[in-house]
């Protein structure tokens, strides 16, 4: 496989491409010793974030253009259309903070992202990093640095931000253990057509009386929970059923990683 880095004109000279097979603070040496390309240090931090852009940048130009070629070739729209499309997510500074000095920020930054973006495997990271307002949400496990009194309290303020924050349909990833109070947060405020990824927090599973609240969430298509609670009556299905009829076409699941 050829993997070419950005390749930008100064003048007459031509920038070296980045040989992404070198990247030491992976032990990951280029093994070519003919190879051409440039080989950044990334056990230095300015080195290992230029890496990480223009792997992204490489990553993103390869993405659409085999996107392009699908849609050639089939005639329809891709299927993760409605993750790749969501609203870019900004950085802001009215974010709810909980109760108590935290040395570690709440929220992510770019920084973060970059490199979520850059991972290869599903996990509760590239989740929140593909979903619309990753920014808005806490940092994954934080939550339980917060007493579980002011959970729902802190929970509530920052689904009715997210609420107002979707402009368009998007994808909303939060922890589960945010969940009570979220949803509730959510429901004042959210106006628009949404995906929920309900990840991580423990083993905890979503229960019977959570996926009740999730379903009467106004805007809701879908949710996608990491285990789950077996639905006593017809509820699931009906979760599915909004699934299959909402998002006919697209790539979505409503998954049971397990049930109880
Ligand atoms: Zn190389």
């Amino acid at each position: 496989m050829v993997l070419r880095g950005p390749c930008r004109s100064r003048g007459a000279a031509q920038v070296k491409d980045l040989c992404f097979q070198h990247d030491p603070r992976c032990g990951q040496l280029c093994a070519d010793a003919g190879c051409q390309k440039e080989h950044l240090d990334t056990l230095q931090e300015a080195d290992a974030e230029r890496l990480d852009r223009a792997l992204q940048a490489w990553q993103t130009r390869k993405k659409k253009s085999e996107k392009d070629a699908c849609a050639k070739e089939s005639g329809v729209p891709d299927r993760c259309d409605i993750l790749m499309k969501t609203p870019c997510s900004m950085l802001r500074s009215d974010l709810p903070l909980p109760p108590g000095l935290f040395e570690v920020p709440w929220y992510y930054d770019m920084r973060w992202h970059q490199r979520a973006m850059s991972a290869q495997l599903i996990s509760s990271c590239s989740f929140l990093a593909h979903s619309s307002l990753w920014s808005c949400i806490p940092r994954l496990r934080r939550y339980r640095e917060i007493h579980p009194d002011q959970r729902p309290i802190f929970a509530a303020e920052l689904g009715r931000l997210c609420g107002r924050s979707l402009p368009h349909r998007g994808v909303l990833c939060v922890e589960k253990p945010y969940l009570q109070g979220f949803v509730e947060g959510l429901a004042e405020t959210v106006t628009v057509e949404f995906i929920l990824l309900a990840v991580n927090g423990g083993d905890a599973p979503l229960t019977l009386h959570q996926q009740e609240q999730i379903a009467l969430l106004p805007g809701l298509q879908a949710c996608f929970a990491m285990n789950l609670h077996t639905a006593l009556d017809a509820l699931c299905s009906h979760l599915l059923q909004l699934v299959l009829s909402n998002c006919k076409g697209r790539n979505l699941i409503f998954l049971m990683t397990s049930s109880i």
